[in-house]
């Protein structure tokens, strides 16, 4: 397992961020934990990118060819991103920026 790679381990910060974000505001979750919803949202995207054919020569999952999130799913992620996208600026703004988040917005949105 030489680098299980950087790029993966950011996308995953940057997801886990950013779910943190939208639980806060939108669960009113308290604690630093985020709240049972958002913990399996978490879990899917977490599970997606070990399983990512890719591995590091992944794009950002936004501009990903292979769509390996459900629809449903990929529709409460792109909910996240609108969401948290902007604050992350604040908060994270390294993660920020290297994810690209309009990608999310602006790609086809059908699915
Ligand atoms: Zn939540």
């Amino acid at each position: 397992m030489a680098k299980r790679d950087n790029r993966l381990r950011r996308e995953e910060k940057t997801i886990l961020a950013m779910i943190r974000i939208y639980c806060r505001g939108h669960h009113r979750h308290k604690k630093e934990s985020l709240c049972p919803e958002c913990q399996e949202l978490l879990a899917y995207a977490e599970r997606r990118l070990d399983k990512c054919p890719f591995g590091s020569d992944k794009p950002t999952c936004a501009q990903c060819a292979v769509h390996c999130y459900k629809a449903d799913i990929r529709r409460q992620v792109r909910q996240v991103m609108q969401y948290a996208g902007p604050r992350m600026i604040w908060r994270h703004p390294y993660l920020a920026i290297m994810h690209l988040l309009n990608q999310w917005n602006t790609k086809k949105t059908q699915g």
